[in-house]
């Protein structure tokens, strides 16, 4: 079943008119809510100007068609159509603009519109006559459309992303630059359902976290490639840091068996995590991609030195460790390990 997540509304008031709608901007290009993704009932079509502010300094009304469910009052626009739209607009007055950043701020009604076209607008009548949404929302799509019962019924016995899941994932969205969050959802559908599957939530969260930073390097290495390399690199990546390939951890899998889940040849996923690693200084046991059930065993993150000499924090006095644990050297206070 689909999930829905709302972020909050935007905080700055920038529409003089009340705010209306909630708002979904639809990443799935095979997703296209023909039921509504709360309610489950059918939604309608409804076009209506979508004001939209786009870097570094244009704000325009697009008339574009929308889905609409009424009793949730949910306006959904397709994020691949808005784009194409806006790539078509800003070709003839401004091609530097067309894969811009931008925002949809909220609606317009259609006379105010109507009467837009014939003059030139100012920003202020623009801003006098938006409403901006009432809340954004945020959804997975339903499972695609079966290809059998069968298919359904692997389909179904699949895990359903764990609580918190969909919100973490959000999280993490608004950290990656508006252009490349199509590419994030990509990536990121991808090694949520593996790590759901096949590795844990630890995982999870940390492939998405690799997922958020390599979309914000400039220049960020995602947009070429398919979705799935970078997500079987990600994952490939994370994974040497904390020992996924080494039998004697749980869980572990073999780096070709990790490829296969991904749909990538093992070449490609190498290829890709060995890109990674060296854009973000990887290295196994690296304190910052290390799995938290395993920074209790790492030595790299306990390492402080006393005087000039490095000493293993968790074997320190209480006082010390305080004191590490307060200028952040340490994560937190330490059980002393088992002496082996
Ligand atoms: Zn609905």
């Amino acid at each position: 079943m689909a999930q829905r997540n709302a972020a909050p509304a935007p905080t700055l008031p920038l529409g003089r008119r009340p705010p209306r709608f909630r708002f979904f901007l639809n990443p799935y290009v095979h997703a296209r809510f023909a039921t509504c993704p709360q309610c489950n009932g059918e939604t309608s079509e409804r076009k209506l100007p979508l004001v939209i502010h786009v870097e570094p300094r244009h704000l325009l009304a697009l008339n574009m068609t929308c889905r609409f469910c009424e009793r949730c009052d949910l306006l959904i626009a397709h994020q691949d159509e808005l784009e194409s739209l806006l790539a078509a607009y800003f070709s003839e007055r401004d091609p530097d603009a067309v894969g811009n950043d931008y925002l949809v701020a909220g609606t317009m009604d259609h006379a105010d519109w109507e009467r837009g076209l014939r003059g030139s607008p100012a920003l202020q009548d623009v801003l006098d006559q938006l409403h901006e949404f009432a809340e954004e929302a945020w959804f997975e799509p339903a499972p695609r459309a079966t290809r059998g019962a069968r298919a359904a019924r692997t389909r179904t016995a699949r895990r359903a992303p764990r609580h918190g899941e969909v919100q973490e994932r959000l999280e993490e969205r608004q950290r990656v630059p508006l252009r490349l969050r199509p590419t994030f959802d990509a990536i990121v559908e991808r090694t949520d359902a593996v790590c759901r599957e096949h590795l844990n939530h630890e995982y999870a969260r940390l492939c998405r976290r690799l997922a958020a930073a390599l979309c914000r390097k400039r220049p960020s290495p995602v947009t070429r490639g398919k979705p799935e390399g970078w997500a079987g690199g990600i994952a490939y990546a994370i994974g040497a840091v904390n020992f996924l390939f080494d039998k004697s951890q749980t869980p572990h899998h073999k780096a070709s068996d990790l490829c296969k889940l991904f749909g990538v040849r093992p070449a490609t996923g190498a290829a890709r995590a060995s890109e990674i690693r060296k854009l973000f200084g990887m290295y196994p046991f690296d304190p910052v991609w290390c799995l938290p059930s395993l920074l209790d065993e790492n030595p790299l993150v306990w390492m402080i030195e006393v005087n000039g000499i490095p000493f293993d924090a968790r074997y320190a006095p209480l006082e010390v460790q305080e004191e590490a644990l307060r200028r952040g050297l340490i994560p937190y206070l330490p059980k002393p390990p088992a002496i082996r």
